[in-house]
């Protein structure tokens, strides 16, 4: 048997792929965890009524996803859903002290509106579609004090069972209510919840609440939570108009999962969220738009079952959204739309997005567009300098030692040049 002799080179050469193979292989070790969220603790039912559990959550989901069948428009699955959300709202409402005050009501909104999707113009008219509304405020509060709006849509598509979309975004709303109840906090300002019933087809209560909501104007910021998957990160899709909201969850999450680059990738998916009814097509309200990203392939699917649902993913979600509203209601930057107007109109600060993503749901890095200019430029300054930058240096080196060399006595630029350019982009 002929024997192969690896030259030295070669030997190199193995010792640095399996350097490689070591480095990525620990790095996949390192991210797998975080992205399948391994790295929470989920919950269970009987965890103490001031933190937000998991297993409470999920008992919403077997009930709008396995005991009542089918929540879409023209099935009794739907009302049956509305009605579920509503009892436990009544429920949360006869535990709350003294201090807060709780409205609950059910809307069935009408109205008709064009849009343009996917490229078309699309004209839609609906009728009786429900949302149901809690607003939970301080007892003092006024009807015009500015407000925070929570918004989870309870229908689901055709032909799926809708736990992770979106089941697991009524859950989520539903166990915060609870939460804000039993956990004694007083919201120092108004906070909303919208159960709306129909976001799979065209998010028409979405646009319904916001034509005909008496609260609607009080809004100074929305979240929106939504699934294209059944778990993992629960990541800041979009946000704006401005930069206030991203800036408010870096602050405030708990683990946070943003990435800002999600934004321009954003138009090109063949979908939407009622994100773009409450800041874009029908208000001017700052807000973000949180999504689960993992298992997309059982999305909009009869395969989006609560067997699916990644564990700690809505633990991670309970435990972020509450801190948030903490952080959002707190702020001074919460203002009805009148005095949003006013503002605007005198004020620029805010107004351009930050650049921002997170390390590993670990911390944030958050800057802005002007920052962002000068920091994204400098790659490309060194790139195109440090190839002359480098020649200089050899030229400078060999006449230094005077000693006849490789390079030559004068540089040159084109052999150099794949070489130099590596290492400035190292
Ligand atoms: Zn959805």
């Amino acid at each position: 048997m002929a024997l192969m002799r690896l030259s030295k080179g070669d030997i190199s050469g193995f010792k640095f792929l399996f350097a490689l193979a070591i480095m990525f292989g620990l790095m996949t070790m390192l991210v797998h965890p975080i992205l399948y969220m391994k790295f929470v603790k989920p919950l269970g039912i009987d965890a103490p009524l001031d933190r937000f559990s998991e297993a409470r959550a999920v008992q919403h989901i077997r009930v709008l996803s396995k005991d009542i069948d089918g929540r879409q428009e023209g099935r009794a699955g739907l009302r049956e859903a509305a009605d579920y959300i509503k009892g436990q709202l009544e429920m949360i409402k006869e535990r709350a002290g003294s201090d807060i005050r709780i409205e609950i009501e059910e809307a069935a909104v009408n109205g008709s509106f064009n849009m343009m999707f996917l490229g078309y113009s699309i004209s839609l008219g609906y009728r009786n579609h429900t949302n149901i509304v809690m607003r939970i405020s301080p007892a003092n509060s006024q009807d015009s004090d500015p407000s925070l709006l929570l918004n989870g849509h309870f229908d689901s598509p055709l032909g799926s069972p809708g736990a992770g979309d979106c089941g697991s975004c009524v859950a989520s709303l539903l166990e915060v209510a609870r939460l804000t109840v039993d956990s004694n906090w007083v919201p120092p300002r108004p906070i909303i919840f919208l159960f709306n019933g129909a976001e799979e087809l065209f998010m028409l209560a979405a646009h319904g609440f916001m034509k005909t909501n008496k609260w609607r104007d009080t809004i100074g910021a929305f979240i929106n939570v939504e699934a294209s998957g059944s778990g993992g990160p629960d990541l800041v899709c979009q946000s704006g108009p401005g930069s206030w909201p991203s800036r408010i969850y870096a602050q405030s999450a708990v683990y946070p999962m943003a990435h800002s680059a999600a934004q321009d990738v954003f138009p090109v998916f063949p979908g939407d969220t009622d994100y773009r009814m409450f800041s874009q097509d029908y208000g001017n309200i700052p807000g973000l738009d949180i999504i689960f990203l993992l298992g997309g392939y059982f999305y909009h699917t009869s395969y989006d079952t609560i067997e699916k649902l990644l564990p700690g993913s809505i633990q991670a979600r309970g435990d972020n959204l509450f801190s948030i509203i903490k952080a959002f209601t707190n702020s001074s930057m919460l203002q009805n739309a009148r005095d949003r107007e006013s503002f605007a109109a005198t004020a620029n600060k805010y107004v351009d997005q930050d650049v921002f993503f997170d390390y590993l749901t670990w911390f944030m890095i958050v800057y802005s567009r002007r920052v962002a200019l000068i920091l994204h430029s400098i790659p490309i300054a060194i790139f195109l300098t440090m190839p002359l930058f480098l020649c200089l240096l050899y030229s400078g080196l060999r006449s230094w030692s005077a000693v006849p060399h490789y390079w030559g006595y004068t540089c040159n630029y084109f052999s150099d040049f794949i070489f130099n350019h590596k290492i400035a982009v190292l």
